[in-house]
């Protein structure tokens, strides 16, 4: 019996030290965050595909500006850092992510469950729907979704957005032609060779008003498109920070400004 106790004791001695070194202490959370990184290194690396206007956009200089880029500039002045822009293709956000070349993604994107399985994401920052830019030439009789699911219409979608994923489910029938750049889908509509482009409310907008003569739209969204900034699966510490901050200027006003700013010409529903 006696020897039996001093074997047991003598077993949780040696092994209690590594059986410990499996969990993980809240000082390696902290370290391994990308708030402590980005605090470290003094500067916030944002990745963003700066062609999705008024979010994200070039001015006449060439410099990233928009709605997107002011709040990724709010939250590297709150942090105290510098703040770095990588401008890279949408489909590549992801994966940038992932690899750590980039701390934060706020990019009009998304959140989906699909995508929520593999970064983070914050609550909301605006909330918008999917709709469709229709040809006057191929199309002239649509006016709602429904009348898009045919084998004969021809839908422009930009690859990888959620205009892509959700046209396969919602347009089978419909022949889809995938497109890195939106200005490629919108041609595609004005010139005929497409029946719609299906995008973001705040983009099939301003392109029907600048296509006037060539295209109309369906405008009232027929999906749910919350925005929301992505960060690595999992990092708490910064996903807490970002929500505090999103929180906090939607309290203070600053989330105001920047709407009145960038979207007073446009009809938005509130998010
Ligand atoms: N909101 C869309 C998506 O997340 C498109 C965003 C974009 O093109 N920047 O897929």
């Amino acid at each position: 019996m006696r020897f039996k106790i001093s074997l047991i004791a003598v077993l949780i001695f040696f092994l209690l030290p590594d059986l410990c070194s499996f969990g993980v202490t809240d000082f390696e959370i902290y370290e391994a965050s990308a708030l402590n990184q980005v605090i470290k290194r003094n500067k916030l690396v944002v990745g963003m595909e700066v062609k999705f206007f008024p979010f994200e956009y070039v001015d006449t200089d060439g410099r990233p500006i928009g709605f997107d880029v002011e709040l990724a500039k709010i939250a590297a002045m709150e942090l105290g850092v510098e703040i770095e822009i990588k401008d890279m293709e949408f489909s590549g956000l992801i994966p940038a992510l992932q690899a750590g070349k980039i701390d934060m993604i706020i990019s009009g994107m998304t959140r989906t469950p699909a995508r929520a399985r593999t970064v983070s994401y914050t609550q909301p920052y605006f909330k918008t729907g999917l709709c469709a830019l229709i040809s006057n030439k191929r199309a002239p009789e649509v006016s709602e979704t429904v009348q898009l699911n045919a084998e004969n219409r021809i839908l422009a979608v930009k690859l990888g957005t959620t205009g892509d994923i959700v046209t396969a489910r919602l347009f089978p029938k419909a022949r889809v032609k995938r497109f890195k750049e939106e200005t490629e889908c919108v041609l595609e509509v004005v010139s005929g060779r497409a029946d719609a482009f299906i995008y973001d409310e705040v983009s099939i907008i301003r392109h029907f008003a600048l296509n006037k003569e060539t295209t109309h739209a369906i405008l009232k969204p027929f999906t749910y498109e919350p925005y929301a900034i992505a960060i690595r699966h999992g990092d708490f510490d910064f996903l807490n920070w970002l929500n505090l901050l999103l929180e906090t200027i939607k309290a203070d006003g600053r989330y105001e400004e920047l709407r009145g700013k960038y979207f007073s010409d446009l009809q938005q529903r509130s998010g």
